[in-house]
């Protein structure tokens, strides 16, 4: 199944767990993105500003020195990271802000962790001509001080939250509050695939360019479908976006790659998939990290797009029936697919997409037969280079 139910659900997860006053907006967006589906117009207007603003198609790279360095492995790299801000986020921002559009829509909110979703809406709203109210928490605020400033430069302004643990999901309970006053005049783009219905199915579906250029790509160049394909799981919308038109590919294996932070067996991480149970989040019921009173856990990572102690609720789906695997890697090993990776190919990876790429360590050891694979490069290093100074 690769369709959510009438009710947004992937199996047993998913569905629309908010208060009163936003099922009938819910309903509401959900109608206009289904029109917007069929309607040949908003496609071209989409793929537009993904071709000329964005940069799309990107290059699915033949990495052939990483390779030679695994022996067993062939590796391709779909290259978000070329994308303009850097990353995949630009793909889903652009698609909802249309979105907005159509829908005579003023004014944008998000919530945003690091600020990377935040700088996709923000410039995604300043393409258009949009008010864009960012929330961040007022911890990321300080930690992020230099998206914070991008977001300023772009106009949108920013609210710091200080309530909770001053970090993103107390910023997306916020967005939510925002949403319920101001849904008149007011969109609220979510950064990746969770959230109620219809946000997983809708930012999937803008995010599955990725893996329909990739397939297309790779046929191209190797004649054959890949044996794998891997990518690193957040809220796991780049991971989505590059597995989605590979699920009737029965053969093509499906790697989903989370952060072990500190460890498996501390408090610190982010394996939502590994370690979690279910639950309800932020309007969907996923798998999620919670303590032993039902509270939700801070996760952590030291990629800071990967701290998101939720997971979108059709990677619940695709675990709980093994359409894909799940697996994790610490901070440490993350920094080494970073130094990897800049030093075999002269590309510095973001510390998000370097979890997928050392992965490919002991994938490589495990395979039986030299065997292909597709990483989403899903954004690139620059974002992250205060961080690594100081830990390197
Ligand atoms: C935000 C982000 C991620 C994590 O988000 P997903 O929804 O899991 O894709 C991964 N990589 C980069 C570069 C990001 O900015």
């Amino acid at each position: 199944m690769s369709l959510p139910d009438r009710n947004g659900h992937f199996g047993k997860f998913g569905g629309k767990y908010v208060p009163e006053t936003l099922m009938a907006p819910l309903g509401e967006l959900e109608k206009v993105f289904r029109a917007a589906l069929r309607d040949p117009s908003f496609k071209k207007e989409l793929d537009y500003h993904l071709r000329e603003y964005a940069g799309r198609p990107t290059p699915l790279y033949e990495a052939k020195r990483l390779s030679k360095h695994l022996k067993t492995l062939n590796v391709y790299f779909k290259r978000e990271d070329l994308l303009h801000t850097g990353a995949h986020k630009i793909n889903n921002t652009l698609g909802q802000g249309l979105l907005a559009k159509r829908m005579h829509k003023t004014r944008i909110i998000a919530e945003t962790g690091a600020g990377q979703h935040g700088v996709a809406t923000a410039t995604v709203s300043a393409l258009m001509g949009l008010e864009c109210v960012i929330y961040m928490g007022a911890e990321d605020v300080k930690r992020q001080a230099l998206n914070v400033y991008r977001m300023n430069l772009l106009g949108a302004k920013v609210i710091p939250v200080t309530s909770g643990s001053r970090t993103l999901k107390d910023a997306m309970n916020e967005a939510i509050r925002d949403w319920v006053t101001n849904v008149r005049d007011t969109f609220y783009i979510i950064g990746s695939v969770a959230g109620p219905h219809p946000y997983p199915w809708m930012v999937r579906e803008f995010q599955a360019v990725i893996g329909r250029e990739a397939r297309r790509q790779f046929l191209a160049k190797a004649k054959a479908l890949p044996d794998y394909l891997t990518a690193c799981v957040g809220g796991g919308s780049n991971a989505m976006g590059l597995f989605h038109a590979f699920f009737r590919d029965k053969r093509v294996k499906m790697i989903g790659v989370e952060a072990a932070g500190l460890g498996l067996n501390t408090d610190s991480h982010s394996a939502t998939l590994e370690k979690g149970e279910v639950g309800i989040l932020h309007g969907s019921k996923s798998v999620l990290l919670e303590t032993k009173d039902g509270q939700i856990k801070i996760a952590h990572s030291i990629a800071a797009g990967l701290d998101y102690p939720g997971v979108g609720p059709e990677h619940a789906y695709y675990k709980k029936i093994k359409r894909a695997e799940y697996v994790s890697v610490t901070d440490k090993e993350a920094l080494d697919g970073l130094k990897l990776l800049s030093k075999t190919e002269g590309i510095i990876p973001a510390l998000e997409s370097a979890h997928a790429i050392i992965y490919l360590e002991k994938l490589a050891k495990k395979v039986r037969r030299k065997s292909t694979v597709i990483v989403c490069l899903s954004g690139r290093g620059d974002k992250d280079m205060a961080t690594i100074k100081e830990l390197i």
